[in-house]
């Protein structure tokens, strides 16, 4: 089997809500998205997904998505779409970096190689663990009165993770707000349920330790991401007892590495357009729980396409290790597939159907911006 053309497509995704606030005064309205379809020469179709936060998030953004793509996809052509090691090397060796750019195309080829296989794409990936897989909520930086009413919503919805936004400048609160925020949003926990406060590195450790200070003894969270680099991270690690999530820092399987030679961490987010794709999702899994980190799977944010890589690579998570998957859905208004998996009590299954199980919609996704092999 050949990979035969590749067909590239963008939409807007605009963000539920109207904006969405992160650490920094960071502010969203929509996310650029790029969805691939790739062809063979038998017939088969597969769709892939990337779409970075914005280009204040990590050193990623979807212009760059794309000329990434315009550089690697003519080399893809003619490959196996079931060799995806091969594939993978021939993308690094193209193009250093830009892990956003191989990650719409690593996943339509898993997509290609579970529907070549007859299987849905969690089996591909060692195998269906039983059960729905727990859903995260994520809550915006707000008051702190609207940031529990946000957690109780998601409770009432079944939720029991929830990601709570902080890192306020000082104009605004600073470690102070972050502090009422993260007790008001635990104000209300419920037996089984989990919480991050993540910062999205936008802490100094001086903020870290002041906020921290703040919080009385006994609160049951984890501080996710709190600083921009690692000095800082390692720095406040040697001072605080909060166990630490790291998600921005870690993006290749030497920046995993890194954080579990030098125990900075208990747990990592893994999101698959920050780790390059499915290719190093599970690569960097199968590290992760050698170390015992606990993991959240996740994506920068997208659509149904995301979602459902999101969810076969979860449901193909050792659960002891698995605290939650996000739904980005919930973050954006517009549709770009069919994809049958509910959110039901605060989870979500990966379907039966072969591949993805997704169903792109061709008049949403509009005209490709680009063709390959033809
Ligand atoms: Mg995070």
């Amino acid at each position: 089997m050949k990979i035969k053309t590749i067909d590239v497509f963008q939409v807007d995704l605009p963000v539920k809500g109207g904006v969405y606030r992160l650490s920094g005064g960071r502010e969203y309205t929509a996310y650029d998205a790029t969805i691939v379809r790739i062809s063979t020469d038998t017939g088969f179709e597969g769709w892939g997904e990337s779409t970075p936060f914005g280009s204040t998030y990590i050193a990623a953004h979807a212009g760059g998505t794309r000329a990434g793509i315009d550089l690697l996809a003519p080399t893809l052509i003619g490959m196996d779409p079931r060799q995806h090691d091969r594939l993978w090397d021939k993308m690094c060796n193209t193009l250093k970096g830009h892990r956003d750019a191989r990650t719409a195309l690593d996943i339509a080829c898993w997509d290609i190689a579970a529907k070549a296989a007859g299987q849905p794409l969690c089996d591909m990936l060692g195998g269906r663990t039983p059960g729905a897989i727990p859903v995260i909520s994520s809550i915006g930086g707000d008051t702190p009165e609207k940031m529990r009413e946000k957690v109780a919503n998601h409770r009432a919805q079944g939720f029991l993770g929830h990601s709570i936004k902080i890192g306020a400048s000082e104009a605004e609160g600073g470690p102070m707000l972050d502090a009422e925020r993260i007790q008001a949003c635990l104000a209300d926990r419920q037996p089984g349920e989990w919480f991050l406060a993540d910062a999205n590195n936008g802490l100094s450790v001086e903020h870290a330790l002041r906020m921290l200070s703040l919080l009385p003894d006994g609160l049951d969270f984890v501080l996710e991401a709190p600083c921009a680099s690692w000095r800082e991270t390692q720095s406040l690690r040697q001072r605080c007892n909060v166990p630490l999530l790291l998600d921005e820092l870690v993006q290749s399987e030497a920046d995993l590495m890194q954080a579990i030679s030098q125990d900075t961490c208990d747990g990592v987010g893994l999101k698959v357009s920050k780790q390059g794709g499915i290719t190093p999702m599970i690569r960097q899994r199968t590290i992760a729980a050698s170390a015992g980190l606990v993991m959240s799977v996740q994506d920068t944010v997208g659509s149904e396409i995301s979602f459902a890589t999101i969810l076969h690579i979860a449901q193909s998570t050792p659960r002891h290790l698995l605290r939650c998957a996000l739904d980005p859905r919930s973050m954006v208004t517009l549709s770009t597939a069919e994809f049958e998996a509910p959110i039901v009590n605060g989870g979500a299954e990966a379907p039966d159907a072969l591949g993805l199980g997704v169903s792109p919609k061709l008049e949403t996704l509009g005209e490709p911006v680009a063709t390959y092999g033809v």
